[in-house]
């Protein structure tokens, strides 16, 4: 087993070494440079369960390396090493935290041996191979493809809603699978399985002809709601893909107006040319795009405005605790300006607590969505859940 230490200070690197080689079996391995761990990582990824990452490096810093990390899917213990500036650390935290990172913590320079033990050993407890727990076990191809034949994926639904307002004026579809032994399983632990394995347009399609004849039963219930569906930058490489959704909105009578297709950042934009043109026809069937996740992934703002996006969602790693929070705030308030000048709407992801919901009230953000608001919940408690939101919304606005 391997850890890696990231340092551009040949000294620091030398003494960080010689502290943790003292207090571990384990493999101690110095980069000076953020790419020179990422070379590491591409050659050995499977050793390597734990990273100390110093955040002010010139080339590359901690921030783009954590991005980096995310990319990766590096899911193993991260360790923050930081000098005097308090507020990317905090940045950098934020992201690790929202992208599920093992974050075990942040230290301060010089780093004290003690603190570098209880590092070691918070890696050891939460990084080491646990026995699977029902919650969190692999799922094969197999399964999932059974699964999705079978109709055990289900669709939830989080209300998007207007901040001036507080009315409900859209929903965001959150596929689960309901698993004959295991429970309700997240979509954290099979998108990325149906991606790899070709099934994710198989599954897409199962969302959004549910997604779609929702919305219908809702607008049948007087409930005019826009409905979001994720899409995965692999839709945009099925050619049928809009053509199978206009097909499909059609047969169960919804307007095509009334979709929002949600699109991550960091994997838009691995591939933009391939995918636009397939975007390019979604637009021309008057669908409207989102670009979801907005901050988390690779610098893609000089791509922005080549697509023709009409919602930008900010990730909640930006939202919650913004108000309490500079580099945050000031995150948060960048991405609204920024989507404001391209004409996008912008929503707030992640809401927790009334603080959130005052702090967004007042950024003149346009939606709002999260646990504060609501939970994702099934379609059929829909109608009963905006009754109640009712007596709330008075309140809040
Ligand atoms: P996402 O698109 O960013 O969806 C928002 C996630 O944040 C959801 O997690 C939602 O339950 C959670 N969330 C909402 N409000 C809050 C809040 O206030 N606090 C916190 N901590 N979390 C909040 P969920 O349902 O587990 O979905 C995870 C991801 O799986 C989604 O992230 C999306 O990228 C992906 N996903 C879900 N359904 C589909 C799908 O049908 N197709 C594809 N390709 N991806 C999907
Ligand atoms: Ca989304
Ligand atoms: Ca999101």
């Amino acid at each position: 087993m391997k850890i890696l230490i990231i340092d551009d200070e040949p000294f620091v690197l030398k003494v960080l070494h010689r502290q943790l080689s003292s207090l571990t079996d384990a493999e101690v391995v110095p980069c000076d440079s953020a790419r020179a761990a990422l070379a590491e990582l591409a050659a050995d990824a499977a050793q390597i369960f734990l990273i100390f990452c110093d955040l002010q490096m010139p080339e590359m810093d901690g921030i783009e390396f954590v991005r980096q990390l995310v990319a990766i899917r590096y899911d193993k213990g991260l360790v923050l090493i930081s000098g005097e500036d308090n507020r990317t650390l905090q940045t950098a935290e934020r992201l690790a935290l929202a992208h599920k990172l093992q974050f075990l913590g942040a230290i301060q320079k010089p780093a004290a041996r003690e603190q570098l033990q209880q590092m070691l050993e918070r890696a050891a407890s939460i990084c080491a191979p646990a026995p699977p727990r029902a919650a969190h076990k692999k799922y094969g191809t197999e399964d999932l493809r059974q699964a999705i034949a079978a109709g055990h994926l289900e669709n939830y639904y989080q209300p998007k809603v207007e901040l001036a307002t507080g009315h409900v004026v859209g929903v965001e579809t959150l596929v689960r699978w309901r698993h004959p032994d295991d429970g309700l399983i997240f979509p954290d632990q099979f998108i990325s399985l149906a991606e790899e394995h070709g099934l994710i347009d198989d599954l897409s399609r199962v969302v959004l002809t549910a997604a779609l004849t929702q919305t219908r039963h809702w607008l049948d219930a007087g409930l005019d709601l826009k409905v979001a569906v994720n899409a995965s930058m692999d839709n945009f490489n099925d050619v049928e893909f809009p053509d199978f959704i206009a097909r499909t909105a059609e047969k169960v009578g919804v307007p095509l107006t009334n979709l929002i297709l949600e699109i991550t950042e960091s994997r838009l934009m691995k591939d933009p040319l391939s995918a636009l043109d397939i975007i390019i026809r979604l637009r021309l069937k008057r669908i409207k795009l989102s670009i979801d996740d907005f901050g988390t992934g690779h610098s893609s703002l000089t791509q922005l405005h080549d697509l023709p996006f009409d919602e930008l969602k900010v990730d909640r790693s930006f939202v919650h605790g913004a108000w309490q929070n500079d580099a945050i705030r000031a995150i948060f308030e960048a991405s609204l300006g920024m989507a404001r000048q391209l004409g996008m709407k912008t929503v707030a992801e992640g809401p927790e607590d009334r603080e959130d919901w005052d702090f967004l009230k007042k950024s003149g953000c346009d939606l709002a969505q999260g646990y504060f608001i609501a939970k994702p919940m099934p379609g059929s408690e829909m109608l009963g859940w905006i009754s109640a939101w009712e007596a709330r919304r008075q309140e809040l606005v």
